[in-house]
This record gives structure tokens, C-alpha cells and sequence, in this order.
């Protein structure tokens, strides 16, 4: 599908005040800007800016401060000065974010400058999307540029607030997300599998619902294959489920069938007697699974299923480990699905959501996968289907 919305291609920049909201809610300790992942995921915009000679003004929330002004903990100063670095370019930063010190240091920027604002969480009106700060953003610029993929499912200040002033488009990241995410949609390569773990059912119930609109085969792992279990009849044991979802669950079974989607559930799991780091495991097939017993991952007739499944794919969407991953007793079926999709070269593998990301980092997989979103939250509401309010507020194309 393309992209409905004008880019910074689409507008001139030469000498413009270029107001950007990225995503630069990075991990920070004691000072030092730990994964730069989405720093180095918001430079080709950047450099595309800087290149036409627009004076660059970049604004981004980091953590959650209190709203009630400065908290050295959430500064973005490191964030600039890691930009600095990465980039190669004058950064400057200006220690304020609404007030006076802001508006001078906008007035002094000169083209083919950067400006890194304060973070704009240390005023409470950016997450209510108060006009004021909106209108005060709005002022420092003569475009407005949105980035910031991560953050663009929230309506706040910094995010869809300046493009009810002046003319707002998107950077290549957000576009590039956009495209990608609902390209599963619109026209996936086939073989389409989409590969659905985690915790909870409840929590993706929306993602699945909207992927057997589009996938050929669905893969269930994770904790919330148990309520999966109970909708066909199981006993779960002791394992995460959630038997208010059981009819939901069953409707996706149906759903599913109607549509001719293949529906994979795990056939054997690795269970354990208590949840800890210290919990051993013991291979059972789905329909064993012992009172006292809870599953932690998925057993190895089920990787083999799965990889099958993968090896045969042209096209792969995955959110949510097929286990409890952080142990890593039980980190081996996630690890096998990984391999499985880093394995199959003529796919397209998405991948989308914190801790699967986290995952496939963890097993040193990300430069194997065709795509790795820089959102967590925003990636799920656009699997689900969901219009991003970010993006909305765009121009048309
Ligand atoms: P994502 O962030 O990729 O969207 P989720 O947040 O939905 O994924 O789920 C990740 C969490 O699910 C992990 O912390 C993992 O430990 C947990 N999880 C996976 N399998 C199980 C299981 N069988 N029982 C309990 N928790 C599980
Ligand atoms: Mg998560």
C-alpha cells in the first residue's frame, strides 16, 4: 500500500525553520545514552533536512517525568550530544522547551543547523494535548515534521498539536513503518504467516482478529496458547490463562476456519512446576498437561511444526515470544522461531513489539530480519488496524 501522506520529499525545506518531533526515548543511565537504535532509526530524516539546508528543530519526550518541570534523570542533553556524535553534525541543545531561552535559540538557528528542544513530558499540557503548547510549538516552525513512529498512536501535544498550524508531513521513518506494517495488509507475498505469542490473549485479541483477515497460516505461542487450550477443551494446569477470553478465543478458532487460515497451536510445551529462574523443565504434549504443572514454552515437535511453517513462507509477521524468553531455560522455542525466520532468505520478515524485538536482539538475529519496528505500542495498533492519530493529522498526498 503506499503511503497517503506527504513526505519532507514533497515540501521545499531550503531555509525553513523545520520543526520535528522524533522519537528519542532512549535508555539513559547515570548520563549515558545506552541502545541507540531509535537515534540511529531517526538520522536519514535528519541528514535529508540538513542536506537541504533547513534549520533543523528536533523535539522528543524521553521517559515519563512528572510534568512539573526540569528532572535531570529525563534530560535529552545526552540525547543531543549522542546525536552530535552519530551524525557528525553542529547539534546545539537549549535547555528549555515552551518558554523564552527556546524561542531565542530557534531565532538564532542558522540553515543546515540542528536544534535539540528540552523534553517535552516536563510540561504537563504536551500529554493533554493542551492548544497553548501546541500553538507555542507551532511558532518555531514553518513546517511541521513527524517522525517520531514510536509515539505517533498518541494524540499529545508534540505529536499531532502543530499540524492544526502549520503545514505538517512525515520523515522517512514514520513512513517507512506505515508502509511496512500495513503492507501484511494490502498485498503480502504468499505464504503469509503471521506468528502471534506473548503473554495474553486479552492484550492481542485485536491484533489477531484483524491478521486472519490477511494471513494464510496463524501461529499461536506464548502464554496465551493456554487459553487457546481451555477454548478446545484442555486442562492447562497451573499456566497463565484467562478463562473470561475463552469465547473470544474460540471465535478466532472459527473465524480462522471460515477463512480458510491455517491455525497452529503448540502440540507439546515445556512445563514447569513454578515460575523462577530456578524452575526446571519437562517436555508434554498439549492435551497432558499435568494439574500441577504450568507451560513455559513450547516443546520440540512444536518448533519443528512452526519452522516448517516459516521455511515455506514468503512473507512473516511476528509479535509476542513463544515463551518466557528472559529465562533462559525456556528461551529455546522463541530461539528456534527466530532461527526459523532468520533461516528463510526469500521472506519478508516483520517483526513488531518490545519484548519480540527484544528477542530477537537477544539472540544476536536483528540483521537477519527485513524489518525490526522502532514501536512497540504503534506497530500493535496498526496491525489491529487502528488509524494513528500522528498520521492523521498529516497532509494528504
Ligand atoms: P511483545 O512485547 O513482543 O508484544 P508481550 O508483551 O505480549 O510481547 O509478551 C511478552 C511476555 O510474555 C514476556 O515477558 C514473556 O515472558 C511472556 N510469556 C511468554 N510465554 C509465556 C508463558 N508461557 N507464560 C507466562 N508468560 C509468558
Ligand atoms: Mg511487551
Amino acid at each position: 500500500m503506499a503511503f497517503t501522506k506527504k513526505t519532507v520529499r514533497d515540501i521545499d525545506v531550503d531555509g525553513k525553520r523545520v520543526l520535528e518531533r522524533v522519537d528519542f526515548n532512549v535508555p539513559i543511565k547515570d548520563g549515558v545514552v545506552g541502545d541507540t537504535t531509535r537515534i540511529k532509526a531517526a538520522l536519514p530524516t535528519i541528514k535529508y533536512l540538513v542536506e537541504h539546508n533547513a534549520r533543523v528543530i528536533l523535539m522528543s519526550h524521553l521517559g515519563r517525568p512528572d510534568g512539573t518541570g526540569y528532572q535531570a534523570e529525563f534530560s535529552l542533553k545526552p540525547v543531543a550530544e549522542k546525536l552530535a556524535e552519530m551524525s557528525g553534525y553542529d547539534v546545539t541543545f537549549v535547555e528549555d522547551t515552551y518558554g523564552e531561552k527556546a524561542k531565542a535559540a530557534v531565532d538564532a538557528l542558522q540553515p543546515g543547523k540542528i536544534l535539540v528542544l528540552e523534553n517535552v513530558r516536563f510540561d504537563k499540557r504536551e500529554k493533554k494535548n493542551d492548544p497553548e503548547i501546541a500553538k507555542t510549538l507551532a511558532s518555531y516552525g514553518d513546517v511541521f515534521v513527524l517522525d517520531a513512529f514510536g509515539t505517533a498512536h498518541r494524540a499529545q501535544g508534540s505529536v499531532v498539536g502543530p499540524a492544526a498550524y502549520i503545514p505538517a508531513v512525515a520523515g522517512f521513518l514514520l513512513e517507512k513503518e506505515v508502509d511496512t506494517l500495513t503492507g501484511i495488509f494490502a498485498d503480502p507475498k504468499r505464504p503469509f504467516v503471521a506468528i502471534v505469542g506473548g503473554s495474553k490473549v486479552s492484550s492481542k485479541i485485536g491484533v489477531l482478529d484483524h491478521l486472519i483477515d490477511s494471513a494464510d497460516t496463524l501461529i499461536i505461542g506464548g502464554g496465551m496458547a493456554y487459553t487457546f487450550f481451555l477454548a478446545k477443551g484442555y486442562k492447562v494446569g497451573t499456566s497463565l490463562q484467562e478463562p473470561d477470553w475463552v469465547d473470544r478465543a474460540k471465535e478466532m478458532m472459527d473465524k480462522a476456519e471460515k477463512k480458510g487460515v491455517k491455525f497452529l497451536l503448540p502440540i507439546d510445551n515445556i512445563v514447569a512446576d513454578h515460575f523462577g529462574e530456578d524452575a526446571t523443565g519437562e517436555v508434554v504434549d498439549s492435551d497432558k498437561i499435568p494439574d500441577d504443572r504450568m507451560g513455559m514454552d513450547i516443546g520440540p515437535k512444536t518448533e519443528k511444526l512452526y519452522a516448517d511453517a516459516i521455511a515455506a513462507s514468503k512473507t512473516v509477521f511476528w509479535n509476542g515470544p513463544m515463551g518466557v524468553f528472559e529465562m533462559d531455560q525456556f528461551a529455546h522455542g522463541t530461539q528456534a522461531v527466530a532461527e526459523a525466520v532468520a533461516d528463510n532468505a526469500e521472506c519478508t520478515s516483520i517483526i513488531g513489539g518490545g519484548d519480540s524485538v527484544a528477542a530477537v536482539n537477544k539472540f544476536g538475529l536483528a540483521d537477519k530480519m527485513s524489518w525490526i519496528s522502532t514501536g512497540g505500542g504503534a506497530s500493535m495498533e496498526l496491525v489491529e488496524g487502528k488509524a494513528l492519530p500522528g498520521v492523521e493529522a498529516l497532509l494528504d498526498a
